[in-house]
Parts: C-alpha cells; structure tokens; sequence
C-alpha cells in the first residue's frame, strides 16, 4: 500500500475484539430479525423504478416527512451532493454552520463537483440564531455570489448532537424563503430530534423544501439514507443520481432493512439518550473532565485538563476493548443500539482509570 493512499487502513492482526463500541451510531451490526426482513424482500430493480420494497420505503418516508415525495440513496454524503446539485448551480452560495457536515466531512466535495460556496455561520452547539442568518444576508450585486440554500443539521453532530428548537427552524426558514433560497435539512439524525424532543418528523421538517433521514445512524441498517422533498424536486434529484451511480438495481433487499429499523428501531432511540446522559453524569465525576449535559445520543467530553491526549486516551481503552472517536480536539463517545446500558458503568470506570494512569 503506498503511503499516499487516501484508503482506511484494516485493523491489525491479532487486535482485541472491539467489545463496547462507541466510536459511532454507524457502528452497529444488523440484527436477526432484520436479516430475516431482508430475506424476506420482494424486489425489482430500482432504477427502472420497479423494486415495490424500495417504493414502499420511499411512501412511508414521504409520510414520515410530510413530502410529496422521496428517493432511496446509498448514503447520506450522497443525499447531501444530490440535494445541493438539485438546488443550485455552480458558484452558488450555500449558508450552513461553520461545523457543517458539508463544510468538514465530505472530501471537499462542493469545490470538487458541485461548484458552490459554502458560508460557516458561528454559534454555540453547532447552531445560529435567525439575527445571525440575517446578519448574514449579502446585498444582491454582481459582485456578491448569489446565496441560494439554507442547510442546517438536526441534530447538529458537532455540537454535540444539539437540538434545533422547532420555532427556531421555522424562523430560520421563513428567512431563507424570504430571500428566495431553498432549505435543505440534513437529517442524519432527525430522529433522534424528533424522540427526545417530542416533535413528529412531518412538523419538525415543514419549512424545509428537502431533508433525509440516514438508516446507518443508529438505525441499524447495514446501508441507506432516504432524500424527501416536492415530486419537482425530486423529479430533478433523479438526473444526479442517475449520474452520480446512485440509482440501484435490486434494493429491496436493503430498502427492507430500512422498513425494519422504521418499524422496530425509532422508539427505542430514547433508550440511547437515557444512555447518553448516564454517561455524562458519571463523566462529571471525573475530575479533569468537562462534558456537556447531551440532548440526544453524543456525549462529547474534553479532557485537556487531565493532561492526557485523546489519542492517549484511545489507545488505552482499545487495549480493553472499548472504542471511542476523536472530533474536533474532543471525545465522542456514541450511544447507539448495539450499547446497552449495562456497558456505562464499565465504560465511565475504564475512562477515570485511563485517564489517572
Ligand atoms: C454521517 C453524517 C453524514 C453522512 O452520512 P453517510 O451516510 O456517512 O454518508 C452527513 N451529515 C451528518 C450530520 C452526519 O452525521
């Protein structure tokens, strides 16, 4: 493997299996009962726009959302890609959080293939305020590049898995449609916004003109996020995904998967914020450690005070199995279906063992 390789290294031989694992939502397995709805798919081949398994996904997401419409994707990267291509044309501005998962997270993907700009907005959490999005407002000149999408993340990862409060997002809309820009939700884990806070889905996303909704973000599917917005917008979303090679042939199979985790795998999020915040309290005991109360599934903590890195930190819990990230100079610990909460004690105590060693 040559060392200017951009491809994830496999782990090492012999490495301790991973037995609590917290790195990410995305690292859950699929279960049984899941496996068993995938074999049980009826399936055509999607982009002749025959698989009934994947129609019926994309009719329970359209409902879910409020949408007139919706379409299968491989990924969440791609929901976001096809959505800002649908959206706008090159040199467009796209305003967005300064920790956006656009901005920070997709290969650069917007200066690389869909040509627009992306404005980084400040705020605490990973949120602004509707007085910053009209602070931000450019006058419409030549000379100004012409704004044209609000896209805003719920929950915001970064910040911490931080909720949008439902009146924020519809000041921050009727904004941007004020201006006549479009907003797009990236809704990787919408609904984890919508369990903790109470709020369906369709009234949470109604002053978005598109949003999707990532199955492998604690949901539990092995692969697949859903794009949902007006049949025109989703009309046109159908080219770029035609030529990005996102349509699919037979996946039913997976869009079954999907179907299952809607169906079993959204009510128990709350189990995962439960957990979340059984992590935190026992974390603010630690003395060095500074973490933040979570509103949903991520629990970032800093530990710069303690003197060790989060590399440091890393290495010692993967010797026992425990796996953390690494995100902005923080740790992120995920809770997510695969931990129980049984593991938090464990984990909270391999953590201030670390950490005083
Ligand atoms: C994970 C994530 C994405 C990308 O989703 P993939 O399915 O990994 O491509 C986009 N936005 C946010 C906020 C995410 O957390």
């Amino acid at each position: 493997m040559s060392s200017n390789s951009w491809a994830p290294a496999r782990p090492p031989k012999g490495a301790p299996p991973v037995r609590i694992n917290l790195y990410s939502d995305t690292q859950t397995r699929p279960t049984p009962a899941m496996k068993e709805a995938m074999m049980r798919a009826e399936m055509g081949d999607e982009q002749h726009g025959d698989d009934p398994t994947v129609w019926e996904l994309c009719d329970r997401m359209a409902a879910l959302t409020g949408k007139e419409a919706a379409m299968f994707l491989p990924s969440g990267t791609m929901c976001n890609v096809i959505a800002i291509l649908t959206h706008c044309q090159k040199g467009d501005e796209v305003v967005a959080h300064e920790t956006s998962h656009i901005l920070h997270s997709e290969g650069g993907t917007h200066a690389a293939l869909t040509g627009v700009q992306i404005m980084g907005l400040k705020g605490a959490r990973g949120m602004f305020s509707p007085d910053d999005l009209r602070a931000a407002i450019r006058p419409k000149t030549r000379y100004t590049p012409p704004q044209r999408l609000l896209e805003i993340e719920q929950t915001a990862n970064i910040g911490g898995g931080a909720i949008w409060s439902l009146q924020t997002l519809n000041e921050l809309t009727d904004i941007a449609h004020e201006q006549g820009w479009a907003t797009h939700m990236d809704g990787a884990r919408l609904m984890n916004a919508c369990v903790s806070a109470g709020i369906p889905a369709s009234d949470m996303v109604a002053g978005f003109d598109s949003v999707w909704l990532d199955f492998t973000k604690g949901l539990g599917a092995p692969l697949g996020a859903v794009l949902c917005g007006s049949n025109e917008f989703i009309g046109q979303a159908w080219r770029w995904k035609q030529r990005l090679g996102g349509s699919m042939r037979q996946g039913g199979v997976c869009a079954a998967a999907c179907i299952y985790a809607l169906e079993h795998n959204i009510d128990r999020l709350a189990d995962d914020h439960a957990n979340a915040k059984a992590l935190a309290r026992g974390l603010a005991q630690i003395e060095g450690v500074v973490v933040e109360d979570p509103d949903t599934n991520l629990v970032f903590f800093d530990i710069k005070a303690t003197g060790k890195s989060v590399p440091q930190l890393q290495e010692t819990l993967l010797k026992q199995g425990i796996m953390v990230s690494g995100l902005g100079g923080r740790v992120r610990a995920c809770l997510h279906l695969d931990v129980t909460a049984a593991m938090i004690p464990e984990t909270v105590s391999a953590i201030r063992d670390a950490l005083a060693a």
